[in-house]
């Protein structure tokens, strides 16, 4: 084994490299795995107003490079390098990735949350194509153009929203007769005169040739089937944890999120959940953050113990 480190933070979005820098100004050697690049879901919004000290709101892309840099300076290691498996009972605990096996003493799990998939026909190829799951991402390619917003929670809400403001006419589909979104984001899609509701209404097939052309879709309640013209299907209907490589290691909840209370420790001594993977109440940057910071503190701990 070529590398070992007293902390291996796996993900590199808030809540990776927040444990980064508290872990590496603790005085642990500290590596973190990303990837592709610095920030994860972070790095696809354009403006974040909702992380504290930038009055102005900041890019996403570049909040995560000030993250990374922040970390690095105090000597925090980033390596870009796809994780391949992970044993986390031995000790010390071993991450292979595609540049080669690691050791660590302490494993941070920060792999965060993907989008879910409608898991229809062809969903995957249409991706750019007329499927999208990031409304701020990919919302200027449809300006001017109809629209579907699949969902009804508040991130469904808040992308017909954003979208309302860029294309021509919003669909927002919903499977149910009324929303999860709170009464603010109600109060907002009823005044905006370019959204449309579309209620019990189950999405069966993505209709296309090269690109989407529409929905097909079936009423809940009557049965009855119609399709939906539309450029685009934006896709908010949750999200699911980047949990696939635990494969059984770690205990998880009901919705397949790592175990972990605010101490960040989970079911297994050593390792730690930092960010959107982890059981918790509010998924946000400035949470994911503090989870991060959470995680040096015990991390601290358990590596007083074992010397
Ligand atoms: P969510 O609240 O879990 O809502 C998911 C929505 O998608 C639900 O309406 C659900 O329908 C629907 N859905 C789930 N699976 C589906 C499927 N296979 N086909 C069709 N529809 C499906 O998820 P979210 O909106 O992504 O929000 C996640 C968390 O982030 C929530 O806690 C939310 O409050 C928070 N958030 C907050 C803000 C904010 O500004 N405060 C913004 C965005 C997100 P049912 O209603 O029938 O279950």
């Amino acid at each position: 084994m070529e590398k070992r480190y007293d902390v291996v933070i796996i993900g590199g979005g808030p809540a990776g490299y927040s444990a980064a820098l508290y872990c590496v100004r603790a005085g642990f050697s500290t590596l973190v795995l990303e990837m592709l690049s610095a920030g994860g879901q972070m790095s696809t919004t354009t403006q974040v107003d909702n992380y504290p000290g930038f009055e102005d709101g900041i890019d996403g892309f570049e909040l995560a490079e000030k993250m990374q840099a922040g970390a690095e300076r105090f000597g925090a290691v980033s390596e870009f390098a796809e994780v391949t498996g992970l044993q986390l009972a031995s000790s010390p605990k071993i991450i292979s990735t595609s540049s080669g096996d690691v050791e660590a003493r302490t494993v941070v799990l920060a792999t965060g949350a993907a989008p879910r998939k409608l898991e229809l026909a062809d969903e995957e190829e249409l991706i750019g194509r007329g499927v999208a799951y990031c409304a701020t991402c990919d919302g200027m390619y449809y300006k001017d153009k109809v629209v579907a917003v699949a969902g009804g929670g508040n991130s469904a809400a808040a992308d017909a929203l954003t979208l309302s403001k860029i294309c021509k006419k919003v669909y927002l589909v919903h499977r149910r007769d009324s929303l999860r979104a709170g009464k603010g984001y109600l109060d907002a899609l009823t005044q905006a005169k370019n959204i449309e509701f579309v209620w019990n209404a189950q999405i069966d097939r993505l209709l296309h040739e090269e690109k989407l052309t529409g929905l097909a879709l079936t009423d809940r309640v009557t049965g009855k089937q119609t399709t939906l013209a539309c450029d685009g299907v934006f896709v908010a209907i949750g999200r699911v944890p980047n949990t696939a490589l635990l494969d059984g290691q770690l205990a998880l909840d009901a919705q397949g999120y790592i175990e972990a209370d605010e101490s960040t420790r989970t079911s297994l001594p050593g390792v730690f959940a930092a960010g959107d993977v982890r059981t918790k109440p509010l998924r946000q940057i400035v949470t994911a953050a503090a989870d991060g910071a959470v995680a040096s503190k015990y991390i601290e701990e358990y590596l007083q113990r074992q010397q």
